[in-house]
């Protein structure tokens, strides 16, 4: 038995399924999942020793690699001072204000924990600040496990939401109304049979939880228009993309403001983080300035505000998001030709240093395309470049993330484990 064998054994008695997050069971690929022991730079060891090529990076925050030394510095100095005061610091000043200069539109910032409560949050203060119940979401994205959020369109474009999990509501699920991502026309159709109740839209501006999906172009400007035209809000849930996809985030990249804007992952360099904000007069209503209540124990913790002021200042250096970009365009070049040599059918999508792969041609513009990809061949695949050392997200789901310190050993070695994995699929 494995150590990893023996850890998930031993963590099921005591921990639902053995993990605290469910996709880190590797239910959809199947096995064990690798108990890990220490992780540096684009590597990951596990707790028998084995090295991978990590393209999960805690599922987005290493955007630098594991262990960057400023990030590291940064926590154990401020662990050396305390670790949270339950009362306002100068490095919540400076992680906003570096926030707001960063993300276009932003004026005022609330820290949180998660990205969970950075979207919960939002759209407590979406449907305080219009008086309307109803949100709107796209099937295949995904904003955390809020109440409100676990929630997919059932049969037909303009029914009810129906819940996901057992523990949401009906009566709640209900005001969750479901479009198809990258589909105007369907958003636009629950505008006009939920004409001004429709408190705000919330989307991921590129999709990151139905593998990698970028927006058509106009979609992004669509909805804006859309609620501009009803007086909804628009939030982009950038707990992904935000600091991901480009210095200013998807918001400067595609160049379409949203009304709110939530963070996470990469802003809090690995420690636990979310953060939401938008312009003074819709963040001047929450508590204490107004009557919309959030609030947080650990929220604005030093030790999250120091990694995350370290990562972020890091990712200020000239060129390293044209590099990121390089890289990844150059793992996906490697992988396809590796595919295209054996005779596999397989697509990719990249927007900067995120990723998607697929079984299965393009192009791939939503949900459905995703969904009519070969699940069993990644599977396979999944566990063939783990043998070979290549840790990719357990699911076919799930955006791939490259770092700064993957480098050309780390790419060559993933294009030629692709390579004998690919050969293998083809027999
Ligand atoms: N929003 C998006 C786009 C995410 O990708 C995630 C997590 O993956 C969340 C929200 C939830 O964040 P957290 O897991 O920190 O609660």
């Amino acid at each position: 038995m494995t150590q990893s064998e023996t850890l998930f054994e031993r963590a099921q008695k005591t921990i639902p399924g053995g993990v605290n997050s469910p996709v880190r069971a590797f239910k959809s690929v199947g096995g064990t999942p690798r108990f890990i022991a220490s992780a540096s730079g684009a590597w990951l060891t596990d707790a028998d020793g084995k090295r991978y090529v990590d393209y999960v990076g805690s599922w987005g925050p290493m955007i630098l690699g594991h262990q960057f030394p400023a990030v590291q510095q940064a926590i154990v100095e401020q662990a050396a001072i305390g670790t949270s005061y339950g009362a306002p610091t100068e490095a919540e000043i400076e992680m906003a204000e570096l926030l707001c200069a960063r993300v276009p539109g932003l004026q005022m910032v609330r820290m949180c924990n998660s990205g969970t409560e950075a979207t919960m949050s939002a759209l407590r203060l979406a449907r305080g600040a219009t008086g309307r119940d109803y949100i709107l979401k796209f099937e295949g994205c995904y904003h955390g496990h809020g109440d409100a959020l676990l929630v997919k369109a059932g049969s037909g474009l303009l029914t009810f939401g129906v819940p996901t999990s057992p523990g949401v509501p009906a009566d709640l699920a209900k005001y969750t109304l479901t479009a198809t991502y990258n589909d105007l026309s369907s958003a636009e159709a629950l505008f006009k049979q939920y004409s001004h109740q429709i408190a705000a839209v919330i989307v991921e501006p590129v999709a990151g939880n139905m593998n990698c999906v970028p927006p058509a172009p106009g979609f992004l400007q669509g909805l804006r228009s859309l609620c501009d035209a009803d007086g909804s809000l628009l939030i982009f849930d950038e707990v992904m993309t935000g600091f991901r996809v480009g210095p200013s985030c998807a918001t400067g990249l595609y160049g379409v403001r949203a009304d709110l804007v939530t963070l996470g992952k990469i802003i809090g360099g690995g420690l636990p983080v979310g953060a939401f904000g938008g312009s003074r007069a819709v963040m001047s209503q929450l508590a204490p300035l107004g009557p919309i209540y959030q609030a947080g124990t650990l929220s604005g913790n030093p030790l999250a505000m120091a990694a995350g002021l370290a990562i972020l200042k890091a990712l200020a250096e000239p060129g390293l998001y044209e590099r990121l970009e390089a890289s990844t365009a150059q793992l996906l070049a490697g992988l396809q030709k590796a595919a295209d040599e054996a005779g596999i059918a397989f697509t990719t999508t990249q927007v900067g240093s995120m990723f998607g792969l697929y079984f299965g041609q393009g192009p791939i513009t939503g949900f459905a395309d995703v969904s009519a990809c070969d699940a069993q061949r990644f599977k396979r695949f999944f566990h063939l470049m783990l043998d070979r050392g290549v840790y990719l997200a357990p699911s076919a789901f799930e955006a791939g993330f490259v770092s700064a310190a993957h480098g050309p050993e780390e790419l060559a070695q993933t294009i030629e484990a692709a390579r004998a994995s690919f050969a293998i699929l083809a027999q």
